[in-house]
């Protein structure tokens, strides 16, 4: 049986959409393993998912965190209470610790009125179902393998995971929705053009066989992927960086980013349903306010 058959997708169908936001469930000889949980509010569909396959939540040992952004990690806490072990970039933990800033800061993105019906609700993860993961590091559970690879630029507390020749790239690889285009999500405080191009010649030299995108699925034309994200990433930073320059404020930009944006869509034939859940992976209107900052730090010398 070839490898890749052991890894289920499970479609979290978030906001009652179709691939939008995934994770990803793996048998080891050491319980299951689960790499993202999804936000709280997709709980329930997480818990159906397993429960088709034939587990229970609690049967969940190791959860697997890309970064620490709600639509990746918002249910850690979840499976933390039924005992697993959540596995995070130094960064990311104490922020699962003590949420409260985490929330705050995602308040101040989303407004404060949205947070429960986007993201549910998030309790503290006691440090001592907390493991933070090196660089380079790898786990080994019951003869499977999974390695850490720290990889920054979309989130400073940003982790690639590594099993065999396949990769979850959480969100440095980007998103990519039902044969879609590549687009670099970009959602602030941290996103970092030259460490973003780093990871992602990291992936290069790890020369996976496969992708699996938290939004959505698997990638196996890699080096496509790669250099279609990789211009994407400077198209959209370019088109805010002019922006920035003539002054304009995160208000004026986003009609004409996302103006900018949908109008790339329609040249690529991409049909209003799929831009749709695009927009619900990756909002357009926050990567302007990503770039803006990375773009006011840059220019201030503070990167
Ligand atoms: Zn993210």
């Amino acid at each position: 049986m070839r490898k890749e058959s052991h890894v289920h997708i499970l479609d979290l169908q978030f906001q009652d959409a179709e691939q939008t936001i995934g994770a990803f469930l793996i048998q080891s000889g050491d319980g299951l393993v689960l790499v993202e949980t999804g936000p709280e509010s997709t709980f329930s569909v997480l818990r159906g998912k397993i429960e088709v396959l034939g587990y229970k939540p609690s049967d969940i040992r190791h959860v697997l965190l890309s970064h620490i952004h709600f639509d990746h990690a918002g249910a850690a806490w979840r499976l933390a209470q039924l005992g697993a072990r959540i596995y995070v970039h130094p960064v990311g933990l104490p922020h699962l610790a003590s949420p409260e800033r985490l929330w705050d800061s995602a308040s101040q993105i989303y407004g404060a009125d949205n947070m429960a019906r986007l993201w549910g609700s998030m309790e503290p993860i006691s440090e001592s179902s907390l493991i933070q993961v090196e660089h380079g590091e790898t786990f080994d559970f019951g003869g499977i393998a999974f390695t850490a690879w720290h990889t920054p630029g979309h989130a400073s507390h940003h982790v690639a995971w590594q099993f065999d020749d396949t990769l979850f790239t959480g969100d440095v690889a980007g998103v990519k929705i039902s044969g879609g285009p590549v687009v670099p999500p970009c959602p602030p405080p941290d996103i970092h053009l030259e460490r973003w191009k780093k990871s992602i010649e990291l992936i290069r030299q790890l020369s996976p066989s496969r992708l699996y995108l938290t939004h959505f699925g698997v990638v196996e034309h890699v080096e496509d992927h790669l250099r279609e994200l990789e211009q994407s990433l400077d198209d959209w930073a370019f088109f805010i960086k002019e922006e920035f320059d003539q002054g304009a404020s995160i208000d004026d930009a986003t009609p004409r980013f996302m103006e900018y944006t949908r109008l790339a869509m329609i040249n690529r034939d991409v049909t209003p349903s799929l831009r749709a859940l695009y927009e619900y992976a990756n909002p357009s209107w926050m990567s302007v306010t990503g770039l803006m900052r990375y773009w006011k730090l840059k220019s201030q010398g503070r990167l």
